[in-house]
C-alpha cells in the first residue's frame, strides 16, 4: 500500500490572504512566526497586511487574471472577511486548496441561510422571517411583534444594514432604511449579555475553542472584551458545544467565532444561549487571546489552514481587550507607558470616528 498523501504544508509554505486590513496583518504577523510567507490579495493600495506581508496583489476580486497569478503562487488560500464574492472563492478553489472551504462562506454570507442552517442544528436562535417585500415584512411584524430587528441578508457589519422596528415605528420607512435588500425580521431577544466562542477546527477534524468571551459594544462597535464571561459553567458549555456542532456540520478548517446572546435564568429554564451570527475568520472579539491565551486565534488560524497540530487554547489569567477607535488611538503614548498594557496599532494613518486603528490587552494573575 502506498503512504497516504500528506495534506498539511510545511514551514517556508506561501499562504495566500484574500483582503488586507488589521486581520489580514495579524494573520501574516503570527504567519511569520511559524516560517510562514504571506502573499495578501486586496483592492486597496494603502492595505495596513501589506505593510507585514512578504507580497502582496492589488486587483479587485472579480480580476480572475490577477486570481489565476495568486492562485500560481500560493499553497493555500484563506480570507480575513466573509464577504468574499462566491465567484472568487469558486475560481480560487478550483486551483488551490481554499480554507474556510467555500460551504462557510456560502452559509455565513447569507443571514436568511446562516439562521435557517443554525436552527437546522437544533440550536437556539432568535424567532425570524424573510422578507423580500413591505407585505412580507407586515405580516412578519404581526406574526414576530415589536420591538423586532429588521437586518438585510447580506453585508451588515457593525450594526450596517440593520433597523430596530419600535412600536412607533413606520415599516415602509424601516423598509426604505435598508435600502428595500432582501432582509430577515428578527424577534427582539432581552438578553444580558453578549459573549462570543472564538474556535478552531483542524484539517483532520480536531476541535479547540478559546474560554467564552464577554463582549461589550458601544455604537455597534465591540468596544471592550473580557475573558472570563460572567456565565454559569452550563451556559459555557452549552456556547462551546454550539460552536463544536457549527464547525463539524461546515466541515470547517480554521478559526471561526460564534456571537451568541445570554439569557438569564428564568421560569425553571437554565440561563442559557442563542446564536447571534456566525464569523468564518479570526474575529475582534479573539484579539485579546494575543497576551491572554497559550496560542493566539492567529496562529491557531494558520495552523488550521497549513494542516499543522492546533495548540493550546488555556488561558493565562483575567484578560481584557479594548478596542481603539477613531481617536482613541492618539493615546498611543499613554497606552505604551502603562504597566502591563500590550499595544497593538493596525498602521491606519487616519484616525476617523469609527474607524478601528488598533487594541490594546492586558492580562491580570487570577490568583491577584
Ligand atoms: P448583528 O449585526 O446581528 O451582530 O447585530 C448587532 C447588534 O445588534 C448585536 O450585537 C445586538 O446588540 C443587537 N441585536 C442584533 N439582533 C438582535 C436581536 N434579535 N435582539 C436584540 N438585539 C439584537
Amino acid at each position: 500500500m502506498s503512504a497516504p498523501v500528506p495534506t498539511g504544508l510545511a514551514p517556508g509554505a506561501m499562504l495566500g490572504i484574500l483582503g488586507g486590513g488589521q486581520l489580514a496583518r495579524m494573520m501574516a504577523l503570527a504567519a511569520a512566526d511559524l516560517g510562514i510567507r504571506c502573499h495578501v490579495f486586496a483592492p486597496e493600495a494603502d492595505s495596513p497586511a501589506f505593510d507585514v506581508a512578504a507580497r502582496h496583489t492589488v486587483a479587485e476580486y472579480e480580476d480572475e487574471e490577477a486570481l489565476a497569478r495568486f492562485a500560481d503562487a500560493v499553497d493555500v488560500v484563506t480570507y480575513e472577511f466573509e464577504n468574499v464574492p462566491a465567484a472568487t472563492a469558486a475560481f480560487l478553489a478550483a486551483r488551490v486548496p481554499l480554507h474556510p472551504g467555500a460551504r462557510a462562506l456560502a452559509v455565513t454570507q447569507d443571514r436568511l441561510s446562516e439562521k435557517r442552517f443554525v436552527s437546522e442544528l437544533g440550536l437556539a436562535v432568535a424567532p425570524f422571517r424573510a422578507v423580500d417585500t413591505l407585505a412580507d415584512l407586515e405580516t412578519a411584524a404581526a406574526e414576530l411583534g415589536r420591538p423586532s430587528v429588521l437586518k438585510t441578508r447580506r453585508f451588515g457589519y457593525d450594526g450596517k444594514g440593520q433597523v430596530k422596528i419600535a412600536p412607533g415605528s413606520d415599516l415602509a420607512e424601516a423598509h426604505e432604511a435598508i435600502g428595500r435588500f432582501p432582509a430577515i425580521l428578527e424577534g427582539f431577544v432581552s438578553f444580558v449579555r453578549e459573549v462570543s466562542v472564538i474556535a478552531a477546527r483542524g484539517l483532520d477534524g480536531s476541535f479547540a475553542a478559546f474560554d467564552v468571551c464577554e463582549n461589550e459594544h458601544r455604537d455597534h462597535i465591540l468596544a471592550y472584551t473580557r475573558i472570563p464571561a460572567n456565565l454559569s459553567e452550563g451556559a459555557s458549555l452549552q456556547a462551546i458545544d454550539a460552536a463544536r456542532r457549527i464547525g463539524d456540520a461546515l466541515g470547517y478548517v480554521g478559526v471561526f467565532a460564534v456571537e451568541m446572546f445570554v439569557l438569564e435564568a428564568e421560569g425553571g429554564l437554565a440561563e442559557r444561549v442563542v446564536v447571534n451570527e456566525i464569523a468564518p475568520r479570526v474575529h475582534n472579539s479573539g484579539h485579546w487571546t494575543s497576551e491572554g491565551a497559550e496560542t493566539s486565534q492567529f496562529h491557531q488560524h494558520i495552523r488550521a489552514v497549513c494542516g499543522f497540530p492546533l495548540g493550546s487554547t488555556a488561558r493565562r489569567g483575567h484578560v481584557e481587550m479594548e478596542n481603539l477607535i477613531g481617536a482613541s488611538a492618539l493615546r498611543w503614548r499613554e497606552l505604551l507607558a502603562e504597566p502591563g498594557a500590550h499595544l497593538h496599532l493596525y498602521g491606519k494613518r487616519d484616525a476617523r470616528p469609527g474607524r478601528k486603528m488598533g487594541h490594546v490587552t492586558r492580562v491580570t494573575d487570577e490568583r491577584a
